[in-house]
């Protein structure tokens, strides 16, 4: 749905022209930097080339399912308010955070939290608000011995249940909490890998349990070309199973890892993979079977500026999801832009909890998000020392890319 059109100076990409009134369907523009006016059917060849190239258009607020705001714990790498920051430049209209805080999210007292906290930050903003809904751990304390409260923690407002940065290995305890996520009609998120378990090993267990307790699964940051086997055939057996691919797993291979101190910034968990698992991850979310999701995971400068091996998982995904897909999956894999973004709030949508509700019980209960604008055809350089975000741990510092959202 093409929303509107603005007039651009292709060179110094500032606006050239403003309209000053729409009437009878003819558009008055007036140059800037002057005060010459003139019907837009004047000056109309002169930016006709603009308008081919450049587009907007506005959908539903997109959504980031997988985000980590450090909040509380590790506050100097991103709060509450700054990661909503970094999601409102980034275009989205809401975030799950995940449950690897500090203490971890295993009580209704700190899913609350961090709602406020959200709501304290929005009360900012008349429009353009960033909807907050934090998932809870599947365990308490995240430590994979005993299943948490789910009860409470649904009643208290739970998006869906992950212990996020951690596979549940014990068979058992996971069988417990799918079948009690299964009666609460929520989803299980899973962290398929361990360092003992593979992405695929961790997801056969998984579509086992599925297909034995009929509980939602939810495959987070698929890397593998087998992994996306898994859940395409998973599916196309009717179970009730989605998964998300990250930006970087989509634009990014382990050959683009540089050696030196800027290595840090290439390593997340699961680590970049060769380029036929990026080639069928890729083919995984054009085919509708994987959604998106950034993975957005701020890390102060000393733990991510040490090379590789020595530097801690995970990078900072918020402000450049929307560039990056849309050129990965748009501009590369020629994906139609109406699906591209659907992967960004249809898919997205069904995870969530409140949104279930909403079509079950409370159909006059409304979540409204603030729409998501893009702007493509305008190339803008990534530029890390801008960001919101608290933190810089970026591997895509200079690239330049044709989709921004506008806010
Ligand atoms: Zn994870």
């Amino acid at each position: 749905m093409v929303v509107a059109s603005s007039v651009f100076s292709q060179q110094s990409h500032k606006p050239l022209f403003e309209t000053i009134k729409v009437a009878f369907g003819r558009r008055l523009l007036r140059k800037k930097s002057s005060l010459t006016y003139a019907a837009e059917d004047d000056i109309l060849p002169l930016v006709k080339n603009y308008l081919d190239k450049v587009r907007e258009y506005t959908f539903p607020g997109f959504i980031d399912v997988h985000v980590h705001f450090r909040d509380p714990g590790m506050t100097n790498a991103e709060t509450i308010a700054s990661g909503l920051k970094s999601a409102r430049r980034g275009g989205f209209g809401a975030v799950v955070t995940m449950p690897n805080t500090n203490p971890a999210c295993d009580s209704p007292k700190l899913l609350r939290y961090q709602v406020e906290n959200s709501q304290l930050e929005n009360s900012q903003f008349e429009n353009s608000k960033i909807t907050l809904f934090p998932s809870a751990c599947i365990t308490r304390g995240r430590l994979g011995k005993e299943v948490a409260d789910l009860e409470a923690l649904a009643e208290a407002g739970a998006a869906f249940f992950t212990d996020d940065g951690t596979y549940v290995h014990d068979d058992k305890v996971m069988e417990e909490a799918m079948r009690r996520i299964a009666d609460l009609n929520m989803v299980v998120s899973q962290h398929a890998l361990a360092p003992d378990v593979t992405e695929a090993e961790a997801i056969t267990r998984d579509l086992k349990l599925c297909r034995e307790t009929g509980c939602r699964l939810h495959i987070q940051h698929i890397s593998t070309a087998k992994g996306v086997e898994l859940v395409r055939s998973a599916q196309r057996e009717g179970l009730p199973v989605t998964a998300e691919a990250t930006p970087h797993h989509l634009l990014l291979t382990r050959e683009d890892i540089p050696a030196g101190p800027d290595g840090g910034n290439f390593k997340m968990a699961p680590p970049l993979a060769g380029r036929e698992d990026r080639a069928e991850v890729r083919k995984g979310v054009k085919d509708g079977v994987l959604m998106f999701a950034t993975d957005h995971a701020p890390h102060p400068a000393a733990t991510k500026n040490c090379g590789y091996e020595k530097s801690a998982n995970g990078i900072i995904g918020l402000e450049t999801a929307i560039p990056i897909t849309y050129q990965v999956m748009v501009e590369e894999e020629g994906m139609s832009i109406e699906d591209w973004a659907k992967a960004w709030y249809d898919l997205p949508r069904a995870l969530i909890h409140q949104f279930s509700i909403r079509n079950s019980q409370f159909e006059n209960s409304k979540i409204d998000l603030s729409p998501t604008v893009i702007r493509v055809g305008e190339k803008r350089r990534v530029e890390v020392n801008n960001f919101a975000s608290l933190s810089r741990n970026c591997p895509y510092n200079g690239m330049e890319f044709n989709c921004w959202p506008i806010v």
